[in-house]
């Protein structure tokens, strides 16, 4: 019998590509083949982000065109899983009744068993954590939160996108309750994963080809487990994992400026294989928009945290991200913003315009009265800046020569391969074998290279700059430039 078809399309952040991948692989398990093609899947699945508005319509836009397809093959299973289907499934089903399997991201260990149920019955089938209220006690939270776990627990080796590199969720859910935000109503109250279970399976994917981890959490660095009666903190967790054989690089990701102790400052100072790099949201540079926010630090705080994380971790890069927009903000409140960014001088920013969540704090108390053009002059005036400031940055790293690992070809590759052979346009060689790789400090480097340094650590002199990406040449060790295309000795290259 053929496997029948799966296509999974995934929206929205790194918790949902894990997720995916974890769903991939429990059917996967079960003789389903993943496809690149929705046009000929038998099941479709759509992983939602319910963050901003945008994102829920760009869902809705899929589902309308997937009602076409399966009003000519009925029996395609169309389902929306993850933070959309827990918001608002009543809402979904009404504007798509030709959604068959509803499952929010706290239920996804389910999804093999919906699917057999549905094959059964042909009736709608839907799986979600019902605590959509904080006032639920909190064990009653994390009790309906708990079946997750097997999710991550079903863990094959199956590595996506990228073998090298791998993803490890540390944590669930969240406790924060900012004004703007639904993760808590759709993911729930944060759990820490115990730490053997998070060492164990780093351990495997190494063992299977990882050499760079990112460690998830929605407040990652909040991490803490009862261990034996001992509480173990997110800094001894990092500790544990720097000791994994095989593993070279250790990220994590995304962390909250209220949690941040000097115990993990000290441990990304003091383990080798944690990088230098911070994404650490700060939404907005005014202590008044922060308080209408709930975000609970000030921006005297944040800047106190990043003075320190330059002290201790000296070349440490710092992402961000704004909220521009939110309820009530002024333009004083905006510049306010603006001088944060000329004053921290980020690696880069992401700035996203405030848009009204139903069933947050905000929608309920405080009215979203920024006009849109005002919202969209604010986001361009911010990128702007910090585009200067990158290109600043950038610029002055032309004629170092950083470690970088390399992730495989980068997307200007793929695409003159695409059309050399779609086309048969004639494209040049250094074009369609440009690689991409990250430093430790998270900057895109993309040179012309041999795949097979994929998951390899390499010098590359960075040649030229522009805001986003650094342009360079391999280098061996001595400095001395490498021909692209032809591999040194001193790079043993497997298989
Ligand atoms: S810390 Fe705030 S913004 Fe981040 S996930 Fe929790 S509630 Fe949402």
């Amino acid at each position: 019998m053929q496997p029948r078809k799966l296509y999974v399309e995934t929206m929205g952040c790194q918790m949902n590509v894990l997720d995916s991948e974890l769903v991939i692989g429990q059917l996967t398990a079960r003789s389903f083949a993943l496809s690149d093609d929705v046009s000929d899947a038998d099941v479709v699945l759509i992983n939602t982000c319910s963050v901003r508005a945008h994102a829920e319509d760009k869902v809705l836009s899929h589902l309308g065109a997937l009602r076409r397809r399966k009003q000519r093959n009925p029996d395609m299973i169309v389902g929306v899983i993850g933070c959309m289907a827990e918001r608002d499934p009543g809402g979904l089903v009404a504007k798509m009744p030709h959604i068959d399997l509803i499952c929010g991201p706290g239920e996804l260990n389910k999804i093999p068993a919906m699917i057999d149920e549905l094959d059964e019955t042909r009736r709608r089938v839907i799986a979600l954590s019902q605590s959509q209220s904080r006032r639920s006690t909190a064990l009653q939270r994390a009790t309906e939160y708990d079946s997750v776990e097997a999710l991550d627990l079903s863990r094959s080796a199956c590595i996506q996108d990228h073998p090298t590199q791998a993803y490890v969720r540390v944590q669930r859910g969240c406790d924060k309750f900012c004004t703007f935000c639904v993760v808590p109503f759709t993911r729930g109250p944060e759990r820490s994963r115990p730490p053997e279970q998070i060492v164990n399976e780093a351990r495997m994917l190494v063992d299977r080809g990882a050499v760079e981890i990112t460690l998830l959490g929605q407040t990652v660095n909040s991490y803490i487990h009862q261990d034996s009666g001992r509480a173990v903190p997110f800094s001894e967790l990092l500790s544990r994992l720097n000791d994994i054989d095989g593993l070279e690089r250790l990220r994590f990701v995304t962390s909250y400026p209220g949690d941040f102790g000097d115990d993990i400052l000290q441990a990304m100072r003091d383990l080798p294989k944690v990088c230098e790099y911070l994404h650490l949201p700060v939404q907005s540079g005014s202590d008044a928009v922060l308080g209408r926010m709930r975000r609970q630090y000030s921006v005297g705080e944040y800047v106190d945290l990043v003075k320190r994380a330059r002290e201790f971790v000296p070349g440490i890069t710092l992402a961000t991200d704004f909220i521009v927009g939110f309820c009530g903000e002024t333009d004083e409140e905006f510049a306010d913003s603006l001088r944060l960014v000329e004053r921290i001088r980020f690696k880069n920013v992401f700035v996203f315009k405030y848009s009204e969540r139903p069933g947050t704090v905000a929608s309920k108390r405080v009215t979203d009265d920024v006009p849109d053009d005002v919202k969209r002059q604010r986001n361009i005036a911010l990128l702007r800046l910090q585009e200067r400031i990158s290109m600043e940055h950038n610029r002055t790293l032309i004629g170092e020569t950083p470690e970088v690992l390399v992730e495989g070809y980068s997307k200007r590759a793929v695409k003159a391969q695409e059309a050399e052979q779609t086309r048969g346009d004639e494209i040049g060689h250094e074009e369609s074998s440009q690689l991409v790789g990250r430093t430790r400090t998270d900057r895109i480097v993309v040179f012309p290279g041999d795949i097979r340094l994929t998951g390899r650590s390499i010098k590359v002199r960075i040649k030229a700059a522009t805001a986003l990406t650094l342009h360079g040449e391999l280098v061996d060790e001595d400095g001395v430039a490498r021909m692209p295309g032809r591999l040194s000795n001193r790079v043993q290259i497997g298989g």
